[in-house]
């Protein structure tokens, strides 16, 4: 099911790869690129290696602050009025 968070959120696009998205890792706290590097009992995928726990390196443009929809990171800005 596709989360529409509402008006005025976009999904941030990885500063390190720029074809994955921010997530919240599983847990909380630390947020990561969807494209993440992983290996697991054999198997890998992934290629990116962006990772932080600072929501300050999240780049984001002038007027967005970053905000968590349902566990889901996205820049906010407020639609002008
Ligand atoms: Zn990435």
């Amino acid at each position: 099911m596709a989360l529409n968070p509402g008006p005025g959120h976009r999904r941030i696009p990885c500063p390190l790869c720029a074809n994955g998205i921010i997530r919240m890792a599983s847990g909380g706290g630390t947020l990561q690129c969807s494209n993440l590097k992983w290996k697991h009992s054999g198997f890998s995928g992934g290629h990116c290696t962006f990772t932080t726990r600072d929501r300050n390196s999240i780049p984001l443009k002038p007027g967005e602050r970053l905000v968590i929809r349902d566990f889901s990171p996205f820049a906010f800005a407020r639609p002008a009025d």
